[in-house]
């Protein structure tokens, strides 16, 4: 064995491994969620509290100087409750006294009812034939963990096992979210009560980056990801022999004059200062090439980088199809599937964030005032040694990169558009893309990962709201 044994003998690296053979669709996460939970069961449990919704887990991480923390944990947490809210009182009092100089709000912030950080991964796998060289690869025949989100939960797994152990000073939620690849898991997650119960204040996420070398870290201020939506157009006509057009309504010529005329929106439609797209990556129609085809669909997406663009996309849309009916004597349906809001970085939060990324080395300071920061430092030069890195003093190198929006979607955006937060890539280094059959993500990335989130989380957790 290699590195460090965080959950029940396993490594990080390992765990990723093992969530990799078993990739699952959207809200048909069940053993991904089993398997969370059994893992999740062998930490700690006298600080964290555990909850499902549908095929999620959220795990609520109680913070040492949080007053409200576990509060909703039932009447009979009460006697707990109280003590820990005289606990936060007094030591939010001496570090007032302490840092009186260093900022008045940042300490009040701290020392008042607290406040919840939201970390948030995803689960689910895609309906892809895995073409990798592993020997783990997928045991469920068709899908794969072709995303990263793999990745992301043994990420969201190492920062959990470390607040367990090393309780944070504010309250962590950790969210392990199902359906991010649709139908979409964020938006019916945030109106239910087992979320709103524990309600963060904000949120952050990461998405692997396969562009980007092992320790960078890519964002950017408002808009990272763009809105999308997929579209569904069904068109029903009237099949017949090919011999005898006239007395049929041929939905193979109607959908292919609709194919040309949905190239329009963008070119004549979309202000050229903003942007869009609208692909339609699928076409069926028909059933042999003697018959006319009565029925017809066509299969794709709309992504645009403004929510105005995509009101307007949309409308076009229809505008065209009802020219379709008309003019093909056809009946059409348009169906939208999944909407994802877009990524928007809230500012502050970002900009705070991205000057934590390129003061890493600044920030030491910290670490010796705190234990828990300095015990963390150590975990990580061991696992550094074991793995034969040279020693960097417990310092991570991570790089930051001012990055351009993107035209991917991710339902993360639905959370960032009710509470503030951020997201960012994470580079792990692969020379084939998301959704890709071949992806091998750089499994080196998962420690940089936990190392930089639990030090921005602790940092965050100092500094307040
Ligand atoms: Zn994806
Ligand atoms: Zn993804």
């Amino acid at each position: 064995m290699q590195d460090v044994q965080v959950y029940d003998g396993l490594t990080l690296t390992q765990i990723r491994r093992r969530l990799h053979e078993i990739p699952e669709p959207g809200y048909e996460e069940f053993e991904t969620q089993a398997q969370l939970l059994a893992w999740i069961s062998t930490l700690p449990q006298d600080n964290i509290e555990v909850k499902t919704w549908r095929t999620g887990v959220l795990v609520m991480v109680r913070g040492t100087e949080a007053a409200g923390a576990g509060a909703e944990a039932g009447a009979g947490a009460d006697v707990g409750t109280v003590g820990a809210g005289a606990g936060a009182g007094a030591e939010a009092g001496a570090g007032a006294g302490a840092e009186a100089g260093a900022g008045a709000g940042t300490v009040g912030a701290a020392g008042g009812a607290g406040f919840t950080i939201g970390y948030r991964t995803d689960i689910d796998g895609l309906p892809i034939v895995e073409e990798t060289s592993y020997d783990f690869k997928s045991t469920h025949p068709g899908f794969m963990h072709a995303c990263g989100h793999d990745m992301h939960m043994s990420i969201a797994l190492g920062v959990l096992r470390h607040f367990a152990v090393h309780p944070p000073k504010q309250n962590l939620l950790m969210v392990f979210q199902p359906a991010e690849e649709g139908p979409g898991g964020a938006k019916p997650m945030l109106v239910s009560d087992e979320f709103n119960l524990w309600r963060p204040d904000m949120m952050l996420a990461l998405h692997i980056a396969p562009e980007y070398p092992v320790g960078t870290i890519a964002t950017r201020e408002g808009l990272l990801f763009a809105n999308t939506s997929e579209l569904f157009i069904d068109l029903v006509g009237l099949g017949g022999h090919a011999a005898y057009p006239h007395r049929t309504r041929d939905m193979i010529v109607a959908g292919a004059h609709l194919i040309t005329q949905l190239q329009s929106i963008v070119s004549r439609n979309v202000d050229p200062l903003d942007s869009a797209v609208v692909t339609i990556g699928k076409l069926t129609g028909g059933t042999k090439q003697n018959i006319i085809a009565e029925t017809a669909r066509l299969e794709g997406t709309i992504r645009t980088m403004s929510m105005t663009a995509m009101k307007a996309v949309k409308a076009r849309i229809e505008a065209l199809v009802k020219g379709i009916e008309v003019g093909f004597e056809c009946k059409a349906t348009i169906d939208y599937g999944a909407n994802y809001t877009q990524v928007w970085n809230d500012s502050g939060l970002t900009q705070e964030f991205m000057e934590f990324v390129q003061g890493m080395g600044a920030l030491d300071g910290l670490g010796e005032r705190h234990q828990a920061q300095a015990e963390q430092k150590a975990e990580a030069q061991a696992i550094r040694q074991a793995r034969g890195v040279t020693d960097t003093g417990g310092q991570l190198s991570v790089e930051l990169v001012e990055c351009g929006p993107a035209m991917t979607g991710e339902d993360f955006g639905d959370f960032l558009a009710k509470i503030p937060g951020f997201m960012f890539w994470l580079g792990v280094d692969t020379p084939y893309g998301l959704h890709h059959s071949k992806i091998e993500p750089n499994e080196g990335a998962i420690e940089v990962a936990v190392g930089l989130i639990t030090r921005y989380i602790e940092w965050k957790c100092e500094r307040g709201l």
